[in-house]
């Protein structure tokens, strides 16, 4: 393919992209097909001989689209939102064409120096505390990593660093695998999975925190937790705080959870993977307080900010204790494997939105998360899990888990729309979350005239 021929299937290639959102409601949202499916569609070896381009695309109907769940469906309302915009698309095809890898300030300056000026516009648009921005001369900053689950890990690996450090600047003697095997972390029962895997992987303890009526941690579960390992001979390090629990958007009340931290010497790190892109809207905001005790801080523009997969955004408060740990290039937070330019996406959909358009897309989808709401609650037969703060709602018929998997069941059958399920205390909750930028009150009115229906069907055949 040489520029000429670029030129023209790159201007096919936006109509396809544009055709393929415009009309994406005309698709049933979630595939109908076994596993194993496409191996049987396509070819066993990759050809000898280049194909056309025509071909290609006609395989992309055939294959491709009946396997993909439409994410970006207005009909979608299943995990959390998958950010994209077109802006984020549009840095994304120069991001393609520029195809640098900015493993240093050599490598590319501009995406370096790009990536952590964003990250001080993002970070101010949190208001967050002047210690995470790095500005000229700031000791903290932000870095882009590729996902939420890799900031915990990073953050863990940081604290653990630190924490052998502090315990052997006073017990010279003591050596660092007697250190690392006492040490314990910390976080919710209603963490994500990461946050565990993260404690793997650094070969440390992690106790799961009791939660609250409302899922989330209080200082109280975790002091007591904390001083029983104590007495035990054991070392707390860390802590992961959540802002918005992946099962029902829950808060940890950071805003005590930090001063204990901070006493006792325990890493904070906050995953805000979901809720963080709320942040933006001064009416939100408070739910990040205590921010101000937090070590790290990391949530996911690609989850609910309009910036495509992948962008997750990681702040420290002292950058040299993440430089200490990894040995990293000391003015910017990269990592060896540090990739393409990510930045650019985050430069265009901010300059394109500004923050009063990131604001409105935030403020649309909490309003008609509260929408569905109002119609679950006006619904006898059915009730509200978990309070309803972002863009998420729990709820269940009221009856057996047994009978809301056979609703959820019949949902995923029909494929109108998408809803995964959760666990919350023992009961099994279907999870209905904001997720397309473009679902509009009406797809909303429509899944619950759906769900309502199918929930009646069921009902209807229950024994008496
Ligand atoms: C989605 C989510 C994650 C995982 O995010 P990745 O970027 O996929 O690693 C972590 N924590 C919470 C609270 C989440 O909701």
């Amino acid at each position: 393919m040489d520029a000429a021929e670029f030129r023209r299937r790159g201007k096919e290639m936006v109509d396809y992209v544009a055709d393929y959102l415009e009309k994406i409601e005309e698709r049933p949202v979630y595939p109908d097909l076994e596993p194993g499916y496409l191996r049987d569609l396509i070819p066993t070896e990759a050809p000898c001989e280049p194909e056309s381009f025509e071909d290609l695309m006609q395989d992309v109907e055939r294959v491709i689209m009946p396997g993909i769940t439409h994410w970006h469906s207005p009909n979608f309302f299943a995990y959390f939102p998958a950010a994209s915009s077109y802006p984020a698309m549009l840095a994304d095809m120069l991001c393609g064409a520029i195809g640098c890898i900015g493993f240093s300030w050599a490598a590319s300056p501009a995406c370096t120096e790009l990536e952590t000026v964003m990250l001080d516009w993002l970070g101010k648009m949190l208001q967050l505390p002047e210690c995470f921005i790095a500005g000229t001369h700031g000791h903290g900053g932000g870095v882009i990593q590729s996902t939420a689950s890799e900031a915990t890990l990073m953050s863990l690996l940081a604290a653990r660093c630190k924490a052998v450090r502090r315990v052997q600047a006073v017990e010279s003697e003591r050596s660092e695998s007697d250190v690392l095997s006492k040490l314990v972390a910390y976080t919710s029962d209603q963490a994500h999975s990461s946050v565990e895997r993260a404690a793997l992987i650094g070969a440390v303890m992690m106790r799961k925190v009791p939660t609250d009526e409302h899922f989330a941690v209080r200082e109280e579960m975790l002091k007591k937790m904390v001083e029983e390992d104590k007495a035990a001979g054991l070392i707390p390090f860390y802590f992961c705080a959540t802002l918005g629990t992946t099962p029902s958007c829950a808060f940890d009340h950071i805003t005590k959870l930090g001063p204990l931290c901070n006493k006792e010497n325990m890493w904070m790190h906050i995953d805000a993977a979901y809720a963080g892109s709320a942040f933006i809207c001064p009416e939100f905001r408070p739910l990040l307080n205590g921010i101000e005790y937090a070590d790290s801080f990391n949530f996911n523009p690609h989850k609910w900010l309009l910036i495509n997969f992948d962008c997750s955004t990681m702040w420290v408060k002292k950058r040299t204790d993440i430089i200490g740990a990894f040995k990293m290039e000391p003015l910017y937070l990269k990592h060896e494997n540090q990739e393409r330019f990510r930045s650019l996406k985050m430069w265009f959909v901010f300059r394109l939105y500004g923050l009063k358009g990131l604001q409105a897309h935030i403020r649309k989808q909490v309003a008609l998360a509260k929408e569905f709401e109002s119609l679950v609650q006006a619904d006898n037969r059915f009730e509200i899990c978990a309070e309803v703060i972002l863009g998420l709602v729990c709820f269940r018929l009221k009856g057996s888990n047994e009978l809301n998997q056979n609703l959820l069941k019949r949902i995923t059958k029909s494929r109108e729309i998408h809803l995964v399920p959760c666990q919350l205390s023992g009961r099994f909750v279907l999870r209905f979350a904001i997720c397309a930028r473009t679902t509009e009150s009406r797809h909303i009115q429509r899944a619950w005239r759906h769900i309502t229906q199918l929930a009646f069907e069921l009902l209807q055949e229950q024994p008496h």
